[in-house]
């Protein structure tokens, strides 16, 4: 199978490529990514991937040498808070550049996953990120439904993992969290801290979005999360650090959860990570956190 990846070397998208090649054997991948945001990062390039570093805007420069039977659409500007001040920017590369993928996606036939967010449960127009990661989905279910391309949405919750970001604006509570504990800082938390995250691990969310990739869909949504939640407070504890309360953050949903009844149903995804045992691993060792993980795949393997 020809696949490409864009946005491959960020954060999700670069464990997906190790998945598809140490998982699933995959040999012929290709990857675009302009490493614009702040967990993209050259050193998660691989020998036997071919990359481009370039904007999926300008994905007619590129003179791809295969037809793609899968394109992985990860590519985008992430986070809420930032997409404030720059509505304009996250429009342009977040609704138009999903376009000018499932354009090519259009040319070569290919299935299309596309990463959506779970932000459109708080509603698309509680912040300009959410509108324009919803307009993607929109973009994907008019090539599906005017030129019969096969597309699903997979709306992450809240992901963790290694190479998760931990610094500047774009970084998550868990990275923060890690970061802010290897320290020995006070954890920041926001508001009361009463507000619930639904945190999902990434090697959960690239196992359903290559399974994804393996059948035929008309945009339909699946929710990748756990189905359960956690308040920032019991996030904290986790962490076992003192905490500093901050101000809330303007624009966020108070609670998400994922339901994954659909989800399970109709693909058969269900997460095998749990939030408390990867803190707990974290807090030991990063060998302990290793081992950990690597359990967890091989019983995810097993049990495929
Ligand atoms: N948060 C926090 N402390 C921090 C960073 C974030 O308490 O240092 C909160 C944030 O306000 C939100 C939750 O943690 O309520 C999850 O934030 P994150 O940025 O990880 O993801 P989001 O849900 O906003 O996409």
């Amino acid at each position: 199978m020809a696949i490409l990846v864009t946005g491959g070397l960020g954060f999700i998208g670069s464990t997906l490529v190790d998945w598809l090649v140490e998982e699933c054997g995959e040999t012929d991948v290709v990857v675009i990514d302009n490493l614009c945001s702040e967990s993209s990062n050259r050193q998660y390039m691989r020998s036997d991937v071919t990359y481009h570093i370039e904007d999926i805007r300008n994905l007619e420069v590129l003179d791809f040498e295969q037809t793609f039977d899968v394109v992985y659409h990860l590519a985008a500007l992430a986070r809420i808070q930032p997409s404030f001040d720059n509505p304009l920017k996250y429009f342009d590369i977040d609704a138009l550049g999903t376009a000018k993928v499932l354009d090519l996606a259009r040319k070569h036939r290919s299935k299309v996953v596309y990463a959506g967010s779970s932000s459109a449960y708080g509603g698309p127009f509680l912040n300009p990120y959410a509108f324009a990661k919803y307009t993607g989905e929109q973009v994907c279910q008019m090539y599906s439904e005017v030129y019969g391309l096969s597309t699903a949405v997979a709306r992450f919750f809240n992901v963790y993992g290694p190479r998760q970001p931990t610094h500047g604006g774009y970084a998550t509570v868990v990275g923060i969290f890690e970061r802010q504990k290897q320290n020995g800082e006070k954890l920041t938390v926001t508001g009361d801290g009463t507000q619930r995250r639904d945190f999902t691990h990434v090697d959960d969310i690239v196992r359903g979005l290559v399974m994804l990739s393996e059948g035929r869909h008309n945009a339909d949504i699946y929710q990748f999360g756990t189905g359960i939640n956690w308040s920032i407070n019991e996030l904290a504890d986790l962490f076992d650090g003192e905490i500093e309360y901050i101000p809330a953050r303007p624009g966020e949903a108070d609670i998400t959860l994922a339901d994954l009844d659909e989800t399970k149903e109709r693909l058969g995804w269900s997460p095998y990570f749990d939030l408390e045992s990867y803190v707990s691993s974290f807090l030991e060792s990063d060998t302990s956190h290793l081992r950990w993980r690597r359990f967890v795949r091989k019983e995810a393997r097993n049990s495929a």
